[in-house]
Protein backbone atom coordinates (compact mmCIF):
# COMPACT_ATOMS: atom_id res chain seq x y z
CA UNK A 1 0.00 0.00 0.00
CA UNK A 2 1.09 3.30 -0.74
CA UNK A 3 0.74 6.25 1.90
CA UNK A 4 -1.45 9.01 0.69
CA UNK A 5 -0.01 12.72 1.48
CA UNK A 6 -2.17 15.62 1.16
CA UNK A 7 -1.77 18.92 1.31
CA UNK A 8 -2.03 21.00 4.10
CA UNK A 9 -2.79 24.26 2.57
CA UNK A 10 -5.49 22.37 0.15
CA UNK A 11 -7.04 21.18 3.18
CA UNK A 12 -7.27 24.41 5.43
CA UNK A 13 -4.89 23.20 7.85
CA UNK A 14 -2.77 25.79 7.78
CA UNK A 15 -2.69 29.50 5.98
CA UNK A 16 0.11 30.96 4.13
CA UNK A 17 0.45 35.05 4.53
CA UNK A 18 2.96 35.69 1.61
CA UNK A 19 3.70 39.44 1.06
CA UNK A 20 4.05 40.33 -2.84
CA UNK A 21 7.91 41.26 -4.08
CA UNK A 22 6.71 43.89 -6.49
CA UNK A 23 4.32 45.92 -4.32
CA UNK A 24 4.48 44.38 -1.09
CA UNK A 25 0.62 43.91 -0.86
CA UNK A 26 -1.29 40.72 0.75
CA UNK A 27 -1.27 37.87 -2.27
CA UNK A 28 -4.21 35.51 -2.42
CA UNK A 29 -3.91 32.11 -2.71
CA UNK A 30 -5.69 30.68 -5.61
CA UNK A 31 -4.70 27.27 -5.34
CA UNK A 32 -2.74 24.48 -6.82
CA UNK A 33 -1.07 25.04 -9.64
CA UNK A 34 -1.71 21.98 -11.98
CA UNK A 35 -5.52 23.39 -11.44
CA UNK A 36 -4.22 25.74 -13.89
CA UNK A 37 -2.46 23.67 -15.74
CA UNK A 38 -5.73 24.08 -18.25
CA UNK A 39 -6.74 25.99 -22.20
CA UNK A 40 -9.59 27.57 -20.48
CA UNK A 41 -7.03 29.61 -18.91
CA UNK A 42 -5.63 31.19 -21.37
CA UNK A 43 -4.85 34.58 -19.40
CA UNK A 44 -2.20 32.91 -16.73
CA UNK A 45 0.98 32.30 -19.02
CA UNK A 46 2.91 30.17 -16.79
CA UNK A 47 5.70 27.65 -18.19
CA UNK A 48 4.91 24.91 -15.97
CA UNK A 49 7.12 21.81 -15.74
CA UNK A 50 6.38 18.16 -15.58
CA UNK A 51 7.92 18.08 -12.36
CA UNK A 52 5.58 20.58 -10.88
CA UNK A 53 2.53 18.75 -12.13
CA UNK A 54 3.80 15.17 -11.07
CA UNK A 55 5.59 16.25 -7.64
CA UNK A 56 5.47 13.46 -5.36
CA UNK A 57 4.67 14.36 -1.79
CA UNK A 58 4.99 18.62 -2.79
CA UNK A 59 1.68 21.04 -3.99
CA UNK A 60 2.88 23.83 -5.68
CA UNK A 61 0.70 26.81 -5.54
CA UNK A 62 -0.07 29.47 -6.94
CA UNK A 63 -0.22 33.20 -5.25
CA UNK A 64 -1.53 35.96 -7.21
CA UNK A 65 -1.11 39.71 -6.00
CA UNK A 66 -4.57 41.37 -6.79
CA UNK A 67 -3.01 44.78 -6.87
CA UNK A 68 -0.44 44.32 -9.40
CA UNK A 69 -0.84 40.77 -11.17
CA UNK A 70 2.05 38.94 -9.80
CA UNK A 71 2.28 35.62 -9.28
CA UNK A 72 4.47 33.69 -7.65
CA UNK A 73 4.51 29.44 -6.56
CA UNK A 74 4.40 28.26 -3.25
CA UNK A 75 6.06 25.09 -2.73
CA UNK A 76 3.83 23.05 0.01
CA UNK A 77 5.54 19.95 1.74
CA UNK A 78 2.79 17.37 1.66
CA UNK A 79 1.74 15.19 4.86
CA UNK A 80 0.70 11.47 4.96
CA UNK A 81 -2.84 11.51 5.37
CA UNK A 82 -4.59 9.39 7.59
ZN1 LIG B 1 -2.00 22.15 -1.94
ZN1 LIG C 1 1.79 43.31 -6.02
Amino acid sequence: MELEYNCPLCNGLITIREKCPECGGPMEDWGRVQDYVDPYQPYLDMNITASEKHDEGRCVHLFLCPRCGRDIRITVNQIPGP
